[in-house]
């Protein structure tokens, strides 16, 4: 629903008012000089009650999120996260617990975090867990101070470079860089598995590890993952495993048991804990014995009955202050009971099982970058045969017209005009096949007016922005003059033009 509104700030009137305060009972008193501003507040919009509702209750109306639609963005895992997780977030004693209580009025807290890193661990046949790292990328950032703390520890300083497959997550090199670590880029084969041989040219005494995205970002799992490993574990280096795609693996594969030192788990994706605009996150750590002295604490350890923090002895420091989001363990935690050992099993498969029913319904029109059965996602080409003029850009706009959140597009970059959809496991089969006729549908249209591309999205509040300049160059302040002129650049939806969403 679009329907026209000004901006708040033209809707102010002079002495609207939406407060109704009874008589004052005390006697009034003068605010001190110093705490009175000295400017007017001029255009400070006054406004009833009814009109600040309606003007946020509208703009809420208009965020696009996966309690009202699918969310296909592939990489974000934008699976739906089950309500009774706010329930018990806001357990009393777990929303208003503070970070700085004594441990014996916290065992409780202490507890769920002590379980949650042991359930971690289990699923993925790691020794030590710790919950700190705020997110995915914080969790890489964490394992490669760890590695270095490792090699610094056995005297090889010269370990500084980090082998990054040219398939991993923009993040794996980010945050080696970030380190202080030289990244080293490795190929990929014809099957989307990191190039064995250009990896054996890349190894030698400088390795301190490999970061490996897997199943990588062509939604593959690394056919060859084992001897990755075993190579880069004969050259001296560690293997980091990107766990953010552990969506497609629950309950399948360990990924201690086929090489990985060190992982980052995503609550906020696989856990289904609430991410992007929806909350903070939470990336999680787990590793092999050996590298446990140096994980970030506190860690919650259990001796007889009593639960308490302790700090790994040669622990590289906290990454996130008090004890990580706590909010967000609880929702991982309640995730994971209120599923079992069986139905985390079957959140992969069911994940992998919709990828893949996508891949084969679409392939046919978008051709797919690796011809090969997927993991949790597909990444797919905006190459229309019929229609070679369409880009993945009009193809993704004109998604928004049918009532869906585009996929991830132009990512992995390795891909050209690549469209990477995950549908997850929550999304019906019904869902999808409405995604489907609607990808197929805009195929055709392309074929026929490709302007129909072209121009959308038409029934959005706005038209197609200039993204480019909207994260350079924000504006953030309300300008009259500025909002009329770009409204008219946009075709901002007015009463007289309000296109009508296309039926399929
Ligand atoms: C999302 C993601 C990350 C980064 O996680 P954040 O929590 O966003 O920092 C890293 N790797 C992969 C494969 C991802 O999908």
């Amino acid at each position: 629903m679009n329907t026209y509104e000004p901006p708040i700030f033209e809707l102010s009137g002079p002495g609207k008012i939406g407060a109704n305060l009874p008589a004052l009972d005390v006697p009034e008193t003068a605010l001190p000089q110093e705490l009175l501003r000295d400017d007017d507040l001029a255009d400070f919009p006054e406004l009833s009650e009814t009109e600040v509702t309606r003007h946020f209750t509208r703009i809420s109306q208009r965020n696009y999120c996966i309690d009202t639609g699918m969310y296909p963005l592939g990489s974000c895992t934008m699976k739906y996260n089950p309500k009774v997780h706010e329930d018990a977030a806001r357990i009393p004693g777990f929303a208003q617990a503070h970070p700085l209580q004594d441990a014996d009025l916290s065992q409780g807290a202490l507890q769920l975090m002590y379980e949650l890193q042991g359930y971690l661990a289990e699923l993925s046949g790691f020794d030590q867990v710790s919950l700190q790292p705020a997110a995915g990328a914080q969790g890489e950032f964490t394992g490669i101070l760890v590695f270095r703390a490792y090699h610094h520890d056995r005297g090889e300083e010269d370990r500084v470079e980090i082998l990054c497959p040219d398939s991993a997550h923009g993040t794996n090199p980010a945050t080696a860089a970030m380190v202080g670590m030289r990244v080293v880029e490795v190929k990929t084969d014809r099957r989307g598995n990191v190039d064995l041989d250009d990896l054996k040219g890349k190894l030698g005494p400088r390795t301190a590890g490999l970061m490996l995205t897997n199943p990588n970002t062509l939604g593959l799992f690394d056919e060859h993952v084992r001897q990755v490993a075993e190579l880069v574990h004969a050259a001296g280096g560690l293997m980091y495993g990107d766990g953010a795609n552990f969506n497609a693996i629950l309950g399948i594969v360990k990924p201690r048991d086929v090489g990985f030192d060190f992982m980052h788990y995503n609550l906020h994706k696989t856990f289904t804990t609430p991410h992007g605009g929806g909350g903070p996150g939470s990336g999680a750590v787990g590793c092999i014995n050996e590298l446990a002295q140096y994980l970030p604490g506190p860690i919650v350890a259990k001796t007889g009955e009593e639960y308490a923090f302790e700090q790994p002895e040669r622990s590289v420091g906290r990454v996130k202050s008090f004890w990580g989001n706590f909010g967000m363990l609880v929702r991982a935690w309640t995730y994971i009971r209120t599923l079992g050992a069986a139905g985390l099993k079957e959140v992969s498969e069911n994940a992998v099982l919709n990828a893949n029913y996508l891949r084969v319904k679409l392939q046919q029109v978008y051709p797919v970058a690796y011809d090969r059965t997927c993991m949790h996602e597909v990444v797919l080409k905006g190459q229309l045969k019929e229609a070679p003029q369409a880009k993945t850009l009009d193809i993704a706009k004109r998604l928004i017209d049918y009532g869906f959140h585009p996929p991830t597009v132009y990512f992995p970059i390795s891909v050209p005009e690549s469209i990477m959809i995950e549908p997850t496991e929550t999304e019906t089969k019904r869902n999808m096949d409405a995604f489907v006729d609607a990808m197929l549908k805009i195929a055709r249209e392309a074929a026929e007016d490709i302007s129909i591309l072209r121009n959308a999205p038409t029934t959005a509040p706005v038209r197609r922005l200039d993204e480019v300049g909207a994260a350079r160059r924000p504006i953030l302040r309300y300008n009259r003059d500025k909002f009329r002129e770009l409204r008219k650049e946009s075709h901002h939806a007015t009463p007289d033009d309000q296109p009508e969403r296309p039926t399929y």
